[in-house]
């Protein structure tokens, strides 16, 4: 096999990660393949990614056709699977325009300019931003910033000015720091990196309230719930509470890097011509890939399996968590965003799993996070718990 990929990563990648000692070098469907040919059933997903699974093969063959034909040529240019995904994305959501990215953390990044510039042309002092504890939004300066966990950006100070930070799903902190300098507001419907904990609807409500009363940008990132992820195809539309904006990235793409800023109304004027871009933005290979998600997506009958996919899953992992109650406190979550909340750390047990063939995560340290494939059968569904069921016997009574 030539060089070890595990000794070249040691030597030349740099070490912001904490791999395991595997390495894929296959997927199909739920599966992932080792390169010891050993398969693993993936409830993971690549962190919520590969919502169709991996190497989908209407995905998979559209992106190979666009990589033969046309991979990028800029924004100078139109762009037809640019312009045919943005309108599939408006057709299916409060959205009326979208711009194109690479991640979620470019479009939170640009969703705040997007706050920040419709704040400040009203009054230069209308630039504030609250956010929330326990949230995550990603790495660049401003999504770290409005970033909820002290561990993402001890260190990186000074943080961008005018942050302000409410309690999650506690609406009474949200009025403490909410005020006419308020340009926006961000938040997770359901808080993925902090836990898998969803909003309350009473919440999302009153921050609609909120944000209209102050003329604040109602920014949801949805990141991580966008894209059939908790059973229907966006977050927001299990609550009946629309944003202003909206973030995409994760799976947007099924594995093939791309981010989406979409806007509803006077809120797609902000950004005029110059304030805002990217060079790889919205370009062919991403968008093709784009089309074919959103396609599959919105065939009938995809999200209605989704969410009796996501309400089995829900069941087996209760089911665990009634098995072992020195363990567990519960499970939360919403569709197929699911969270076992445990007594205690986690990362053991993740350990195991993987070494017996799932792949699972543990996320805000003591919660086991399972974001599988939305295409999960629920046979697949019944071997993971299996297997789960196998490492926590075997782990005994701690671990
Ligand atoms: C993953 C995630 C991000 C960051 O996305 P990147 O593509 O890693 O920059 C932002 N917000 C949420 C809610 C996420 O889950």
């Amino acid at each position: 096999m030539g060089e070890n990929v595990f000794e070249k990563t040691e030597n030349f990648v740099m070490k912001t990660y904490n791999r395991y000692p595997v390495s894929f070098v296959k997927g199909e469907g739920c599966w992932l393949y080792d390169s010891e040919g050993k398969k693993y059933l993936d409830m993971l997903a690549g962190i919520a990614v590969c919502n169709l699974g991996h190497c989908h093969p209407k995905v998979s063959e559209a992106i190979c056709q666009q990589a033969k034909t046309l991979i990028h040529t800029s924004n100078l240019f139109h762009i037809e699977p640019q312009a045919e995904l943005a309108e599939l994305i408006c057709k299916n959501s409060f959205g009326d325009k979208v711009f194109f990215c690479n991640s979620g953390a470019e479009a939170n990044e640009g969703a705040l300019k997007l706050a920040r510039r419709y704040g400040t042309e009203k009054n230069p002092e209308k630039y504030e931003i609250v956010a929330f504890k326990q949230s995550f939004h990603g790495r660049t300066m401003a999504a770290v910033t409005v970033t909820g966990q002290g561990k993402y950006n001890e260190g990186f100070g000074p943080m961008i000015p005018g942050v302000k930070f409410a309690e999650f799903n506690n609406i009474d902190s949200v009025k403490e720091v909410v005020s006419e300098r308020t340009a926006g507001i961000i938040v997770e419907p359901v808080q993925g990196e902090g836990g898998v904990v969803p909003a309350s609807r009473e919440f999302l409500r009153e921050l609609r309230q909120l944000a209209d009363e102050f003329d604040a940008v109602l920014i949801f990132d949805e990141v991580q719930t966008g894209m059939g992820r908790t059973g229907k195809l966006f977050a927001y539309q299990n609550y009946g509470v629309e944003p202003d904006v909206m973030t995409l990235a994760k799976a947007l793409g099924n594995g093939v890097p791309i981010g989406a800023i979409v806007t509803k109304g006077k809120f797609s004027e902000v950004l005029k011509p110059g304030l805002h871009a990217s060079t790889f933005g919205g370009n062919f290979l991403a968008t093709r890939a784009g089309v074919e998600v959103m396609k599959i997506m919105t065939e009938p009958g995809f999200m209605e399996g989704v969410k009796r996919k996501g309400e089995y899953l829900k069941k087996r992992l209760e089911e665990v968590a009634y098995e072992f109650p020195e363990r567990f406190e519960g499970v939360r979550g919403l569709g197929m965003m699911l969270g076992l909340v445990c007594r205690e750390p986690c990362g053991d047990i993740v350990a195991s799993a993987l070494k017996k063939g799932l792949i699972i995560n543990c996320t805000a340290g003591n919660v086991l996070r399972f974001v599988p494939p939305l295409v999960i059968s629920e046979e697949e569904i019944d071997y993971g718990i299996g297997i789960l069921k196998e490492v926590l016997k075997e782990n005994g009574a701690k671990g």
